[in-house]
């Protein structure tokens, strides 16, 4: 017997098996906890590209687990589209979210957009539309603070149903946004049928603006087709001021990011950036 690779396959079985063991636990948690009890929305500021403005800020989950302590996003989201659990999260998200923005702009008289994150799945087994107006009817949401985030491969996947949804999101003055721009399809061409209102360029093509020369290209055309087409141009996960310089004189619209702020509690982002604004 080889020993030695017996005991590196016995190694992998275990890995695997705690693996699966954790993700069954994430599931089975997901069924039954109470969202109120265990999850928290906090909040990244959204601004103009030079810092002066607030535009809003971008709605992100949080999860303490009392069993697992903190579980990130990437994580359980992941475990959750491929279950029933996210549609729950995602109409967890939307009332918290609407509820929040509600307070805040009401509180210091703005129009602040908050972004909100969608799931394809959940564009498919609800009836989204009816959803969204009963926080716009029932719940007093004006329209104008909400912003949904879709990736470019849910819109695609949905395919030509979610036009006739995206119209009528629009018209009642709601914005589409197209989450992690370009790395996907990324096929603006295909995208512009739709009635969309911002690209959110993604971390994967920020990173690299300043080193790598094709990336710095694949950003400038992002920008200037968007604003051929007349679509708002936002970058994420944007963390050092070289990198701002550059979206900057590229004329990117808004920037999200550590360099001008990380997601925070409600009660911080209140404290850091909405009192004593004028
Ligand atoms: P996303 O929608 O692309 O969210 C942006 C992620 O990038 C967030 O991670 C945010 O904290 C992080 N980020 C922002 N700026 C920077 C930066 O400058 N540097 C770095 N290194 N990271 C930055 P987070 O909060 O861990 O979320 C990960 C993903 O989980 C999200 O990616 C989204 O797909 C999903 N997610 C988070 N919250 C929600 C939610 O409420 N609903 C749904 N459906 N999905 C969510
Ligand atoms: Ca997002
Ligand atoms: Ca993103």
């Amino acid at each position: 017997i080889d020993y030695k690779s017996f005991n590196n396959y016995r190694f992998y079985d275990q890995e695997m098996a705690d693996k699966i063991n954790r993700k069954i636990t994430i599931e089975g948690l997901l069924r039954t906890i109470n969202y109120d009890d265990e999850f928290a929305m906090f909040f990244q500021p959204q601004f103009s590209i030079d810092g002066s403005e607030l535009i809003g800020m971008e709605s992100l989950l949080r999860w303490n687990s009392p069993v697992l302590g903190n579980v990130s996003p990437g994580e359980f989201i992941a475990i959750a589209e491929e279950s029933n659990a996210i549609l729950k999260i995602v109409q967890w998200t939307i009332k918290k979210s609407s509820e929040q923005i509600k307070e805040w702009n009401l509180k210091y008289n703005k129009n602040y957009r908050i972004s909100i994150n969608i799931s394809p799945k959940y564009l498919k087994n609800y009836d989204f539309l009816s959803e969204v107006k009963y926080f716009v009817d029932v719940k007093h949401i004006n329209p104008v603070w909400l912003d949904f985030e879709m990736t470019e491969m849910s819109v695609m996947q949905a395919g030509e149903s979610i036009c006739n949804l995206f119209d009528k999101l629009h018209n009642m003055g709601i914005n589409i946004s197209i989450d992690d721009f370009g790395t996907g399809y990324s096929s603006l061409s295909y995208i512009k049928n739709f009635n969309i209102d911002k690209i959110k360029i993604s971390k994967e093509l920020v990173d690299n603006i300043v080193t790598d020369k094709n990336e710095y290209m694949i950003v400038n055309a992002i920008i200037m087709m968007s604003k051929g087409l007349k679509l708002e141009t936002i970058a994420e996960g944007v963390e050092e001021k070289e990198q701002k310089d550059i979206l900057l004189e590229l004329g990117c619209d808004q920037i999200q990011g550590y360099y001008y702020g990380r997601p925070v509690n409600a009660q911080d982002f209140e404290n850091m950036y909405l009192i004593n604004r004028v």
